[in-house]
């Protein structure tokens, strides 16, 4: 039996309720959600049934709870979160601008996860599983980049397999050490999953299909791309296919590509055929979208099945 690792951010966020610019006067909010990139993958991918485990930290207050109660309940082994005792949980404010986009005040780098160092039981852990996921995002410190890193090269020794979203704001991509560990983790991956131009972040090649053949050469087995409320694209030597989205009403795109990624990995290790994993993993990104808080939408297999089946033409 596979058992997927996450390794990274566990935050909460708080959400404006009205559209603007930013948090420079009071604005109503509504929140703690459960957060984290990796937070929010794993826990989708535990709402489905897969086993699977995160390392993270988070402190000894009501937003570390909000996150430990939710994993829980969803099927996730959270003896990786260490609760940090004068520690606080990270946490991200965000408000969405009139045109979509949206402005972040983070809490990450200076709270709990942004203390995750590899423990003994961590270790231990690690051993316990036979997949990793990488979040680009996660890489926001160099103790998490090595922390990474050692999953990396303990999982693939034994033969195990690494999935890899790259999920990075361009602006973050020249923070020191950056750029070199993403570069390391690809090396590394066996499942590529990036949004849209991310695709090109690491190539020569500017054009997409360039690009995944490029990809394909240095050895990485699958790449898959989101996006959007377009839907997503899969590649393999042998497979170029891409399947339309869902038709939902988005209400908060926050989290819809972790969900989605969470559903690839999960039908992917259980070695469903590329089209049933990509279509799953639509419904899984789609539904994601129709809920408020970034965690909210995540998926149960039976509600991805009512979703695919409300739509089959
Ligand atoms: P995130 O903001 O979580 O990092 P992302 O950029 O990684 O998102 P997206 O491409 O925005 O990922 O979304 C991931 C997947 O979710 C898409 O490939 C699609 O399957 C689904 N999805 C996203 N938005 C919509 C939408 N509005 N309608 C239907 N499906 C959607
Ligand atoms: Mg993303």
């Amino acid at each position: 039996m596979s058992k997927i690792l996450a390794i990274g951010e566990v935050l909460v966020e708080i959400v404006a309720t009205e559209r603007g610019n930013g948090f420079r006067e009071p604005v109503p909010l509504i929140g703690p959600f459960p957060s984290g990139a990796p937070a929010i993958f794993i826990d989708q991918v535990g709402k489905l049934g897969q086993d699977c485990a995160i390392i993270s930290r988070v402190g000894d207050d009501d937003f570390g709870h909000v996150n430990l109660d939710r994993l829980k309940r969803d099927g996730v082994d959270i003896s990786g979160i260490e609760i940090v005792p004068q520690g606080t949980t990270g946490s991200a404010f965000v408000r969405y601008r009139e045109d979509g986009s949206r402005a972040f005040v983070f809490n990450i780098r200076h709270s709990a996860c942004g203390t995750i160092e590899l423990s003994p039981d961590a270790l231990g852990l690690i051993d316990t599983c036979t997949h990793l996921h990488v979040m680009g995002s996660a890489l926001y410190a160099p103790s998490i980049v090595t922390s990474i890193l050692t999953a990396v090269k303990r999982i693939k020794g034994r033969g195990g397999t690494v999935s890899f979203d790259p999920n990075i704001r361009p602006e973050i991509l020249d923070s020191p050490g950056m750029r070199d560990a993403l570069k390391t983790v690809l090396a590394q991956t066996d499942l590529f999953l990036p949004s849209g131009a991310e695709l090109m972040l690491f190539t020569e090649a500017r054009t997409e299909e360039a690009a995944v053949a490029e990809l394909l050469a240095t050895g990485i087995r699958a790449i898959v791309v989101k996006r959007g409320a377009s839907g997503a694209s899969y590649f393999d030597p042998e497979t170029s296919l891409t399947l339309p989205g869902f038709k939902v009403e988005e209400v908060d795109p926050t989290g819809a590509g972790d969900c989605f990624g969470a559903t690839f990995v999960t039908f992917w290790l259980a070695g469903s055929d590329p089209r049933e994993a990509l279509a799953y993993a639509n419904a899984s990104g789609a539904r994601a979208v129709t809920m408020v808080g970034p965690m909210e939408g995540a998926s149960t297999r039976a509600e991805l099945d009512a979703l695919i089946a409300s739509q089959r033409s």
